[in-house]
């Protein structure tokens, strides 16, 4: 489908099964756990966290991270920046990094070392997206939604200079 300079990759409704999928596996995984720590990426994590948090049947504590990479630009600056002016809550705890996508895989490397820091007692990666074509150091997710080229990608809480997170779909923009 092609609307508005816009080329659907993922639909809605094909989001919205694949989350539940991730969200009973990741339950079935951690059941009998007293609390999970989800640690939300922001921004471009943060609808994708909503809907998978509804989708857990472990009980949730629910924090967030500010990282920044790529600026108004479409490649990664290379440069990851944390916002960590707050407690992290981790200690001892089993933690679950959301992560929008992995593209480079510099901003997850960069925050599971961080959080490694505060020593949890166990740490898992669930990207929604996965770009393998574009690392730039070994990374990887314990849980994946959908693996998807090195194209730029926006919807479902990612922008492209602040436009399109509202969109319920993943897509491409036309050239
Ligand atoms: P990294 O390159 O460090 O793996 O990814 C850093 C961040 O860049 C991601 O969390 C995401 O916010 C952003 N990013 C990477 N690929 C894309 C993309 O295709 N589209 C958008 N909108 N952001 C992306």
């Amino acid at each position: 489908m092609t609307t508005e300079g816009l080329t659907t990759l993922i639909p809605a409704e094909k989001i919205a099964v694949r989350v539940a999928e991730l969200g009973a596996e990741i339950s079935r995984d951690l059941v009998g756990i007293v609390e999970l720590t989800v640690v939300c990426v922001l921004k471009g994590a943060f609808i994708f966290a909503a809907d998978l948090v509804r989708n857990l049947t472990v009980p949730c504590r629910i924090e967030f991270i500010r990282a920044s990479s790529y600026g108004t630009h479409r490649s990664s600056s290379g440069r990851v920046m944390l916002d960590h002016h707050h407690d992290w809550h981790v200690e001892g705890k089993h933690v679950l990094l959301l992560e929008d996508i992995l593209d480079t895989g510099l901003t997850v490397t960069r925050i599971l070392e961080e959080l490694r820091g505060h020593n949890p007692a166990s740490l898992r990666v669930c990207a929604l997206l996965d770009k393998p074509s574009a690392r730039a150091t070994p990374a990887s997710a314990e849980y994946t939604g959908f693996t998807i080229p090195d194209v730029f990608v926006v919807g479902y809480g990612l922008d492209a200079a602040g436009r399109y997170r509202e969109l319920p779909y993943v897509a491409t923009l036309n050239a």
